[in-house]
């Protein structure tokens, strides 16, 4: 193990994905064939995770070579499917030591229809275990560099670790979704809020915005020091509370020009990348400012390579196969 890693907790859902696609879907009460089937292991919190393990190494160093450790934190049930889902995490260098295993409880599980020529979706998710993560517990250990969030679990467990991370010292990431209005201490002292277009809109309430600044101004004016805001093929905005008090406008990062195959696991992989910047930062800085810039570079360049591979996990690249600025 290297001396003093950076720690990474991604306190989060743990889902099934049972991928059926059809040629059309079903109306009610109809029986159809799917032409095909596939189990994947899934949830925001489970699928940032394996992006933060993925991209604190390369693809055959150990993980417990490299500077940064990732643990993740939730729950899955004591089912049929929470061995395969725990050996494919740890298989991926994620610590599961707090995962808990519910009796009685069934892991979390999404139902996905897709549509063949459409490529459109259906999704039923039932929460299972991740619903079960309740009340005020705490899940934050206190040795963390950086705590990492969505809201997968239920709101108040979010919320109420987001402030005994921040109480702890630990740099806090918030990427809210599914998008929910939050009350306004999600946002006090939240140090990086991550949001995508639709997750922008509902949760600053700016439903037609004339520019990217305007939105992250309402985020940063509840009390986020940087606010990130990823728009897909358009690239990514950002602009931090320092910038919004000496009047400058927020940046704009390009997307790369690529070959887009599925843009899913796109998010989380930029997640993944940006928060291991985070961590190696807190991890090395005496005082020295964390280059946002540079993070959101290489979190850019590291979602640009999902989006050119089919799937959600099998997707996210490993550090080694990021291209150089
Ligand atoms: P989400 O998947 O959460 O909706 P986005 O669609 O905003 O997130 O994508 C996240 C990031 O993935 C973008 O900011 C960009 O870095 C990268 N990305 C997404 N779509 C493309 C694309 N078409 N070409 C290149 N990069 C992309």
């Amino acid at each position: 193990m290297t001396p003093n890693p950076a720690i990474i907790s991604v306190i989060g859902s743990l889902n099934v994905d049972l991928v059926s696609r059809t040629p059309r879907i079903p109306h009610a009460g109809e029986t159809l064939t799917s032409t095909s089937f596939a189990i994947g292991w899934g949830g925001k919190g489970a699928n940032q995770a394996v992006a933060c393990a993925r991209l604190s190494r390369s693809r055959n160093q150990a993980q417990n070579d490299a500077d940064v450790q990732v643990r993740m934190v939730g729950a899955v049930g004591a089912d049929e499917f929470h061995a395969g889902f725990l050996a494919a995490l740890r298989e991926d260098g994620v610590n599961v030591d707090r995962v808990q295993i519910l009796e009685g409880k069934k892991t979390g599980v999404a139902v996905i229809l897709v549509e063949t020529h459409s490529g459109e979706n259906r999704i039923l998710v039932f929460p299972g275990a991740n619903g079960e993560v309740k009340g005020k517990r705490d899940l934050v250990e206190g040795d963390e560099g950086v705590v990492l969030f969505q809201l997968e679990l239920p709101v108040e467990v979010v919320l109420h670790n987001m402030k005994i991370a921040r109480d702890r010292g630990a740099e806090t990431i918030l990427n809210p979704a599914p998008a929910i209005p939050l009350p306004n201490e999600a946002y006090q002292g939240l140090r990086h809020l991550m949001v995508n277009e639709t997750e922008a809109a509902l949760l600053s309430g700016i439903e037609n915005p004339t520019s990217w600044d305007e939105v992250a101004a309402v985020f940063i004016s509840r009390g986020v020091e940087n606010v990130i805001i990823t728009l897909g093929g358009e690239g990514v905005f950002y602009k931090t509370a320092k910038q919004q008090s000496e009047s400058q406008k927020g940046h704009m990062v390009p997307a790369l020009k690529v070959k887009v195959v599925d843009t899913t696991g796109a998010g989380d992989t930029f997640a993944g990348a940006y928060t291991v910047a985070v961590a190696r930062w807190k991890a090395m800085a005496q005082g020295a400012d964390f280059d946002l810039d540079a993070a959101i570079a290489h979190a850019n360049r590291a979602a640009s390579m999902t989006v050119q591979k089919a799937g959600a996990q099998s997707s996210i690249p490993w550090a080694n196969e990021v291209p150089e600025a």
